[in-house]
């Protein structure tokens, strides 16, 4: 007897073959992948406690959001029409720091509660400050039964790029002390919830973080093997600052001071010159796209197509929501097509199989979780999403891979399973309380603005 059977599925397992079942099941006993193989076969082969029977389903690995602010969320649409520079120094960093713990913990629970509804099983949290209280956030994580990595913000200057005194006061660290409490997370937490919650370091971005401090932060991430994620080349600032002050291109830069390689996610990374890809590629850095912010905010358009092509590992993100506005990595994989067809004028490529890899087996790698999730296959842990096809966007389905890049939607998403457990069904989540959520963000709205003295401009005047 085993625990649980999805079957009668359309499945789309991303395993080293890729293939796509029409009428697949999964056997999983525990929390991981007993068997993958076709529905009639495995019903015969195994009994299973619990049976999902997922006729008009499309079954897929959960989907993996490799770039997300988890305490920004309920700054969700502060200001759209803003440049990016002006949007962090003026209304994201003075509302983050004039938090209290409580702004921080409302807006990480809205946070999960939002990735798991739309599919997303495991994510890469940057950018934790004390303030935020981050046991509460560790906590959190946890018992929403989701699968994250968060990080703290590692930093030893107030600056940003070339732009010397960009970051709020309320948000100053130093860097003996921003170092020390990174390593204590990572002692405290790494591992836990079963496994689920990893720790990382994340430093600041160029003009934050001084040279040693990059490096010491790269012996430690060895050291307790774990990863690091850093906002790389994500505006002209930061190329011009690498350039400026050592001569070196932002990927040189990166490569001098320890920030690539397998366990390295560097974020954005819009402003690469050519052959800095080829640094990327030989020291296997990973690079998430957040496509949705980057066209929002105009920042320009990462060159995901050659990443791709010179065997860069491109992962995608959501980003923070005042940049976004929905952590729904549906729409990510969709705008990713869409930018680069348009950047290359290639209809042909990428398509919809690549945006898939790029939001599951690749973001594994993202995570440094490619042995444990990112497809469906035997020996691997049970993340893994239904996607309710019984919908007038979706039907009829040729081609289940064209299905969810190119028409579903994080809604469409029915039933969310992580490390085994059914943690949504019916778009139901067991897990969090989700009418207490929504009710405690909407009331924290005015408080968040006026303790920062931020307003909100209108576009059409509210009256
Ligand atoms: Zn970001």
């Amino acid at each position: 007897m085993i625990d649980l059977m999805i079957c009668n599925a359309q499945i789309i397992t991303v395993d080293t073959q890729r293939r796509v079942f029409e009428n697949g099941a999964i056997a999983i006993e525990g929390n991981k992948i007993l068997e993958v193989g076709k529905s009639g076969e495995l019903m015969q082969k195994y009994t299973a406690r619990r049976v999902l029977d997922a006729t008009h389903f499309i079954v897929m690995p959960g989907l993996i959001n490799c770039h997300m602010h988890l305490p920004q969320v309920i700054m969700r649409g502060v200001n759209d029409n803003v440049e990016v520079m002006d949007k962090l120094k003026y209304y994201i960093w003075p509302i983050q720091g004039s938090y209290d713990e409580e702004d921080a913990y409302i807006s990480t629970q809205l946070g999960l509660l939002e990735m798991i509804k739309a599919g997303t099983t495991a994510f890469l949290g940057t950018g934790l400050h004390p303030r935020y209280g981050i046991g509460a956030i560790a906590q959190a994580v946890i018992d929403s039964g989701i699968r994250g990595v968060i990080s703290k913000y590692v930093m030893d200057q107030t600056g940003y790029a070339l732009d010397k005194s960009a970051l709020h006061p309320g948000l100053w660290e130093n860097g003996e002390e921003s170092l020390r409490m990174a390593c204590d997370l990572i002692e405290n937490w790494h591992g836990k919830g079963e496994g689920r919650l990893q720790v990382w370091f994340s430093p600041r971005s160029v003009g934050g973080v001084s040279e040693e401090l990059f490096r010491r932060v790269s012996d430690l991430a060895k050291h307790y093997g774990v990863g690091i994620t850093a906002h790389w080349a994500e505006v002209q600032n930061n190329a011009d600052y690498t350039l400026e002050r050592f001569g070196l291109l932002p990927a040189e830069y990166a490569q001098k001071v320890g920030m690539v390689g397998k366990n390295v996610t560097l974020v954005h990374g819009i402003y690469f010159e050519d052959r800095e890809l080829d640094i990327l590629a030989a020291t296997q850095t990973n690079i998430c796209h957040c496509p949705v912010c980057n066209a929002k905010l105009a920042m320009g358009t990462a060159k995901v197509t050659q990443m791709l092509h010179k065997g860069v590992n491109v992962c995608l993100g959501n980003d923070g929501m005042p940049v976004n506005n929905t952590a729904d990595m549906f729409r990510e994989m969709r705008t990713a097509l869409l930018l680069q067809r348009n950047l290359y004028r290639d209809p042909l490529y990428p398509t919809a199989a690549e945006a898939i890899e790029m939001a599951t087996i690749n973001g594994a790698k993202g995570i440094l979780a490619e042995d444990v999730v990112g497809s469906i296959e035997t020996g691997k842990h049970a993340d893994i999403i239904l996607v309710n096809t019984r919908k007038p966007h979706l039907i009829p389905i040729h081609d289940p891979t064209s299905a969810i890049v190119w028409a579903a939607n994080g809604e469409d998403v029915d039933t969310v399973i992580i490390d085994g457990k059914i943690i949504m069904e019916n778009r139901h989540v067991l897990t969090m309380n989700e009418e207490d959520i929504l009710e405690q963000a909407e009331r924290r709205k005015h408080k968040i603005l006026e303790q920062a003295g931020v307003k909100v401009n209108h576009v059409w005047k509210l009256q």
